[in-house]
């Protein structure tokens, strides 16, 4: 039998990723042009026809501006967890203003959704080794798992110490949190991320391939994530320089095909429906 990965998707818009902070401040958000409506009515299209459940991480914000989306995402049985209010990185954040961000957005979700959010990925991957107060905060917000957690050297995250698959998090009250880091591959003694957002769009398609085909033929699933905007080639461009360019533009047009050939080789759901949570 085919061993069952996960897919995940993190629901914002193109102007709120980090690439695009210096350009574009929350203020302006509101004066965007809004491309996450049609961009989501095409993933739930594609997921549909494929079969296929996932988990969308949606960020507080949209959900307080464009319920609707968020809504059918629900009805078509996909499960829906917080990317948080605000878009901000956990490791600037203290940890009153985390847990305001991440309440905020459970708030939202949760009127909306009217079932309770069990899981959470924070922006950018930013909790590091630094924040992992984090968890202790999702825990009392009744959070039972994390997937934020990137186990590799990365400029602006990661921590490549991390474990590469789910474990537990002791908690200090007692209790867990399931950490679920996103897939990688050892290799000549590095972790190397593969089959999620810049690395699944940039690099080749047989690279990340390979990558899940690894990781299943050692029993494990590979947790693939991207963004509605990484699949939007004639979204709005900035003026970010050389490296945020070719982190956020790069293979716009080529990556739904990419997560269509992904849908069609492998098989993928949800984290609740993974039966991960249960163990
Ligand atoms: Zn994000």
């Amino acid at each position: 039998m085919k061993i069952k990965n996960i897919l995940s998707i993190d629901v914002e818009e193109w102007f709120q990723v980090q690439n695009l902070k210096q350009t574009i401040t929350p203020q302006g958000w509101s004066y965007c042009e809004k491309r996450l409506s049609f961009n989501l009515s095409e993933i739930l299209r594609l997921l549909e026809e494929k079969g296929v459940k996932a988990t969308f991480f949606v960020l507080g914000w949209i959900a307080e501006h464009f319920p609707e989306p968020i809504k059918t995402i629900q009805q078509k049985g996909h499960e829906i967890g917080s990317h948080g209010y605000s878009h901000s990185l956990v490791f600037t954040q203290t940890e009153k203003e985390f847990r305001e961000d991440v309440k905020k957005s459970l708030e939202i979700i949760g009127k909306l959704t009217d079932q309770p959010v069990l899981g959470y990925r924070a922006p950018s991957f930013s909790i590091n080794s630094g924040c992992l107060w984090a968890f202790e905060v999702l825990s009392e917000l009744g959070i039972r798992y994390d997937s934020s957690i990137f186990p590799i050297r990365h400029p602006e995250y990661g921590m490549p110490s991390a474990p590469r698959f789910p474990y537990s998090f002791k908690l200090k009250n007692g209790r867990e949190l399931k950490e679920f880091p996103l897939s990688t591959i050892r290799l000549l003694g590095l972790n190397l991320p593969v089959a999620g957002g810049a690395y699944l769009r940039i690099f080749p398609y047989w690279y990340n391939r390979w990558g899940i085909k690894k990781l299943n033929s050692e029993g494990r699933s590979a947790i693939v994530y991207f963004h509605p905007w990484e699949i939007d080639p004639d979204q709005p461009r900035e003026e970010i320089g050389f490296f945020k360019s070719f982190r956020h533009y790069t293979n716009l047009d080529l990556m739904k095909l990419k997560i269509k050939k992904l849908l069609e080789e492998f098989e993928f759901t949800s984290f609740s429906l993974s039966g991960a949570l249960d163990v």
